[in-house]
């Protein structure tokens, strides 16, 4: 074996231990909030808003300020096509699961949809905490063997012409959808159109424009 594959199996085994890691702290989460329940300091609905709040809106932020830049300026747009890791490190979106970074563009052509396969690889610099669907097996499976099945069952149902590529996210990789701009923003501020830009647009199981 070469050191370069010994490297890479490291750093694959690494970062799955880090999903380990990750879910042994949602355990202490858990039991955390158990016990302040019980002793009736907290409502776990109060909870749960703080976590939807990081999944659907303070995570994704970040992702929708590069599709934003991306739409609004074509030297971005290449820079993110060519080298994405660094065009999103550029506005600040740096860290842990988020270190090699491929954005794919969705065109009239081709439609974009992104899953782990393995286990749960996400781009946490850019998307925040994935969704729970993210990481459910049902999804990791049918979104290789039946993509158009599945985006039908999020509401998004695209023209039979329109091709569908899915990208299977590694630890070593991950990948962000860029959405098509919608129509009539031609006016709009990149902050506006950051607003425009769901979470579930960057994975590619809805459009840009389009709720949520
Ligand atoms: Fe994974």
């Amino acid at each position: 074996m070469s050191a370069d594959h010994h490297d890479h199996d490291h750093d694959h085994h690494h970062e799955h231990g880090h999903d380990n890691r990750y879910s042994d702290m949602q355990a202490r989460v858990k039991a955390l909030e158990t016990v302040l329940t019980e002793k009736g300091l907290i409502d776990p609905k109060a909870i749960d808003a703080i976590v939807e709040t990081y999944e659907t809106k303070i995570g994704p932020r970040n992702g929708a300020r590069v599709v934003a830049r991306a739409w609004s300026d074509p030297s971005f747009a290449e820079w993110l096509r060519t080298d994405a890791t660094a065009a999103i490190a550029s506005l600040g979106f740096t860290g842990r699961q988020g270190e090699h970074m491929r954005a794919v563009f969705n065109t009239p052509e081709t439609h974009n949809l992104v899953v782990c396969t393995l286990c749960s690889c996400y781009p946490w610099a850019v998307l925040g905490l994935p969704p729970v669907w993210y990481k459910a097996p049902a999804y990791r499976s049918r979104a290789v063997i039946d993509p158009r099945g599945v985006l039908a069952e999020f509401g998004l149902t695209l023209p039979e012409t329109k091709k569908i590529r899915v990208w299977d996210s590694t630890a070593e990789l991950r990948y962000l959808v860029v959405p098509e701009r919608p129509e009539g923003t031609d006016g709009l501020t990149e902050e506006a159109l950051a607003d425009l830009v769901s979470r579930d647009a960057m994975i590619g199981t809805a459009v840009a424009g389009a709720q949520p």
